[in-house]
């Protein structure tokens, strides 16, 4: 896996590179819009992965990075403490700073990075926090100090990268699920305490890509968040010391529902519903309760198709098929407005995809991607 990246960085700068690292997507099984909000979700970490080759810089060169990847196959050359650029790239000097900050520093500040990436871009599974979370894992190494930097504290870095440095207004469920992750296992990451917990994960989970990637996506999400701030913002004079929404008592729903008109009455109660049934869905899964499990999918996909009202036709269609199909639960996965679902089936099982493609195929004339995840390791140094 981790050839690519090093070939490419072969070719790329005619000498061999010292440290190669790589960091995997991601899948949340539930907890959908509850990481902003302070509550729990629960990703898997996938086996597509991004790998990251480094080496230091070029003589002479002072405080630079030269950064090249399989997907923008030219090199970009960065003066990274300057003005962080547009591209790509911005991600690398991102991480470049963090690590600075943390006096994690490689040689003359300068490095030669070379990335290569099974993880698709921009289709929900995370491609930026695979490729921040490698580079820093890599970058850490090349700066060779007495301590390595934890997976936590990779996390961390890699959040700030993007979050901070970039400006995207993400969540570190992505980071700390590409650093974290284990095979067979599912994280339980409360996103207010940070606290986390590994699940024994091996159930038979297929991802079905529905094709759209619609545009709406960031400017409703924005929305949803300003929504669920002005939720907090009233609900604080029923109980003052709330921060998050997530953390108001799902038993005390009935007088969250008083205290909000609509929209905000139908985001708050899915935030609220969410939170508990994440937490539920972990204990079940602690449990091998597999059919309980797959059945809070699909509850948390009928809340956030009619109350966060953030699914889409397709990938209602696919739930729909799925559940007609005796399929073992279903949902939308990665904030939702198109993107991808998650069903969770039997090892057995034979029916559900044709039934997925029939039914899609009936409605939109062409068949998903289907593919099958499985549950797989986090950051991890390669060998050269
Ligand atoms: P995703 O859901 O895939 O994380 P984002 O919009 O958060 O989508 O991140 C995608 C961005 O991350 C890309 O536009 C690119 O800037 C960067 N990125 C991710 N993977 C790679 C890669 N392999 N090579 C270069 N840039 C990448
Ligand atoms: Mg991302």
């Amino acid at each position: 896996m981790p050839r690519p990246a090093i070939d490419l960085f072969r070719k790329t700068f005619g000498t061999t590179p010292r440290s190669v690292a790589s960091a995997p997507g991601r899948v949340n099984l539930i907890g959908e819009h509850t990481d902003y909000n302070g509550g729990p979700v629960l990703p898997i970490a996938i086996a597509e992965r991004t790998s990251a080759a480094v080496g230091p810089g070029a003589s002479g060169d002072e405080n630079v990075l030269e950064v090249i990847s399989s997907e923008y196959p030219s090199v970009v050359r960065i003066k990274w403490q300057e003005e962080l650029p547009k591209s790509w790239s911005a991600y690398v000097a991102g991480v470049m700073r963090e690590l600075w900050a943390l006096e994690v520093m490689v040689p003359r500040g300068s490095a030669r990075v070379a990335v290569a990436s099974d993880v698709p871009i921009g289709a929900g599974l995370s491609s930026s926090a695979a490729l921040t979370v490698s580079v820093a894992r890599a970058l850490s190494q090349l700066a060779a100090n007495e301590k390595p930097l934890t997976p936590r504290q990779l996390a961390g870095v890699a959040y700030r990268a993007e979050h901070d440095q970039v400006g995207v207004g993400c969540g570190t469920m992505d980071q700390t699920i590409a650093a974290l992750g284990q095979k067979d296992h599912a994280l339980l990451f409360e996103c207010a305490s940070l606290e986390t917990q590994q699940i024994p994960f091996r159930a038979r989970l297929l991802l079905v890509d529905s094709g759209t990637r619609h545009d709406l996506r960031s400017s409703e999400l924005a929305k949803r968040r300003a929504e669920c701030d002005e939720v907090v913002r009233r609900l604080k004079v029923e109980l003052p010391e709330l921060v998050w929404l997530a953390s108001w008592p799902v038993e005390w729903l009935p007088r969250l529902k008083r205290a909000l008109p609509e929209p905000l009455r139908s985001r708050a109660v899915h935030v609220v519903g969410e939170t508990a049934r994440a937490r539920f869905a972990a204990q079940l899964l602690k449990q091998r309760k597999l059919k309980q499990f797959g059945q809070l999918l699909y509850e948390s996909h009928e809340s956030c198709r009619r109350l966060y009202e953030c699914s889409s036709p397709e990938l209602d269609t696919i739930v729909a098929a799925a559940k007609r199909a005796g399929a073992l639960g279903a949902r939308l996965t990665g904030a939702g407005w198109g993107g991808a679902a998650i069903v969770l089936v039997n090892k057995t099982d034979r029916r559900t995809i044709p039934a997925i493609e029939r039914a899609f195929q009936r409605a939109y004339g062409r068949t998903p991607a289907i593919s099958e995840v499985h549950a797989s390791a986090g950051v991890r140094t390669e060998r050269l």
